[in-house]
């Protein structure tokens, strides 16, 4: 049985990819057609994308959000956020997902780099912060407006946009001791490189999942098993 050790001086930083969410029934992507939910990401996650047809992207995130809702955290979900409650501000969670499903695991040391389903922004970028929105729209004549007129986009981070909250995210790397990544296939950038910055820090690097993602040789540990069997248990903390 795999354990990784962690000790009282270390910092944890955890990176976790649509994988953890896998057995929560949510579909991954790039899994074995390269599509997400049966949609071409060129089709509904991209600026060109909401550009040309505002109505298939948010036909595909009402759809995502509706799915959202109905799952639940699964083992892995709570492992993490158990891991959290012993560690207090030793720990921080940087999700790819866009799910809440950490959040409602009980995590709270957590940023989405690539946005979050539950909330809309405006499509001009006028400053106005994101709002709480999980409206599954049934047309485009339903999405709301900003004050400013913009039409509401999902508050997601489309392929080819600049991730959030990286300045947090690269001060977190640059301290961390422990460096644990699950399931996510290391293909998709900036976040590909986050075990490259944690190994130039110094960091111990550890992944998790069914197999080995595209920058496996970079992780000093590998952890082959669905996130679900192996996070609990994983850890023991000194
Ligand atoms: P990916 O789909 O490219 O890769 C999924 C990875 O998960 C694979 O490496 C696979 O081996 C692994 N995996 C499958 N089942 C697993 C399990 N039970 N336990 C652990 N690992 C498992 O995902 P990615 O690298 O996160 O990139 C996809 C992008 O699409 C992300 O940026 C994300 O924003 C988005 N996305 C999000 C969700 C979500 O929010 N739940 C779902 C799909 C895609």
């Amino acid at each position: 049985m795999a354990s990784v050790l962690i000790a009282p001086h270390d910092r944890v930083f955890v990176l976790t990819g649509a994988g953890i969410s896998a057995e929560s029934g949510l579909p991954t992507f790039r899994a074995e057609d390269g599509l997400w939910a049966g949609y071409r990401v060129e089709d509904v996650c991209t600026p060109d994308a909401w550009r040309r047809n505002p109505a298939e992207v948010w036909a595909f995130y009402s759809a995502r959000r509706k799915a959202g809702l109905k799952a639940e955290p699964n083992a892995a979900h709570i492992a993490l956020a158990e891991l959290e409650a012993c560690l207090g501000d030793r720990f921080f969670l940087c999700t790819q997902n866009v799910d809440d499903l950490h959040e409602r695991a009980g995590s709270v040391r957590l940023v989405h780099m690539h946005g979050e389903l539950a909330k809309s922004r405006c499509e001009r970028e006028c400053g106005r912060a994101p709002i709480e929105d999980r409206t599954v729209y049934r047309n485009l004549a339903e999405v709301g407006r900003c004050a400013c007129g913009g039409r509401l986009r999902p508050h997601i981070v489309f392929f080819g946009e600049v991730p959030l909250e990286m300045e947090r995210i690269q001060d977190e790397i640059a301290q961390a001791t422990l460096m644990v990544v699950v399931g996510t296939s290391g293909s998709v950038y900036p976040a590909a490189s986050f075990v490259h910055w944690a190994r130039q820090g110094g960091a111990r690097t550890v992944y998790v999942g069914p197999e080995p993602p595209l920058n496996a040789s970079a992780f000093t540990q590998v952890v082959v098993g669905k996130a679900g069997e192996m996070l609990p248990g994983l850890f023991q903390v000194e």
